[in-house]
């Protein structure tokens, strides 16, 4: 084995066993619970590492990184999610590889993924992200839409040619009253899905936690975690 072979590895059993605990703490069964790595600033073969070691869904947050990244893993059976802030303008590339986009948060974006899905003859799975700050007034660039604007989006994905409905996700904010309140965060957010699977009962995706905080996302009832830090090492540049 590669060194970065044994290190990515190493922590991937890291990574598993905090999530098979947080499980087993929350009565839940391990297959409830999805592992998605966040690979971004990372290069393709780090990647083809992780598929070799078992992972199945990566996270990419910018296009430009993104679209070369999965061309050069093309040949890998991969489950791509998108989780960054997206414009209009990138949308088509990020609809050619992409097959869920977890960070949709208006409808100006889903007008845009149904017409390059229908043209790509793609569906595509989409995730409302919400925005647990939106009130706060202090909201960095993370993107979102307010709690009481899901349900107009739903309705929009869920009536788009192309487009798939599949759930929430969403960022622990930084700022508001869910401020350093991961538990109560991600409840909040359990909350919304119920109620938007009262109306969309497949939209059953709940995606929350990353590295800090995925304890309590598993905890809160979370379906998949995405993963970066954790997994791959801190990152070399933001991103
Ligand atoms: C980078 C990123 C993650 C992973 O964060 P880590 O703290 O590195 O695990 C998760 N979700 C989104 C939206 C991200 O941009």
């Amino acid at each position: 084995m590669t060194d970065r072979k044994a290190q990515l590895a190493a922590n991937l059993a890291q990574v598993e066993e905090r999530i098979a605990s947080s499980c087993a703490a929350a009565g839940r069964k391990r297959e409830e619970v999805t592992l998605i790595v966040v690979t971004k600033t990372y290069p393709a073969s780090d990647v083809r590492i992780l598929h070799e070691l078992g992972v199945r869904h990566v996270a990419e947050n910018r296009d430009q990184d993104a679209a070369p990244k999965a061309t050069a893993c093309a040949d890998l059976s991969l489950t791509w999610h998108f989780v960054g802030q997206l414009q209009t303008n990138k949308v088509r590339s990020v609809t050619s590889y992409a097959d869920i986009v977890q960070s949709v948060d208006r409808t100006k974006l889903v007008t845009a993924l149904s017409a390059a899905a229908v043209r790509g003859e793609r569906e595509l799975g989409c995730l409302i992200q919400v925005a647990l700050d939106a009130e706060s007034g202090e909201r960095g660039e993370r993107g979102g839409v307010a709690p009481d604007g899901v349900e107009e989006l739903a309705a929009a994905i869920g009536a788009a040619p192309g487009l798939r409905l599949d759930g929430l996700m969403t960022v622990a904010p930084l700022a508001g009253e869910y401020a350093g309140r991961q538990r109560a965060a991600f409840d909040r957010l359990m909350e919304i899905s119920s109620r938007l699977r009262a109306g969309h009962p497949a939209a059953n995706m709940v995606s929350a936690g990353m590295s800090g905080d995925l304890e309590d996302a598993v905890a809160a009832g979370a379906t998949h975690v995405r993963v970066g830090t954790a997994v791959l090492g801190v990152r070399p540049r933001l991103g």
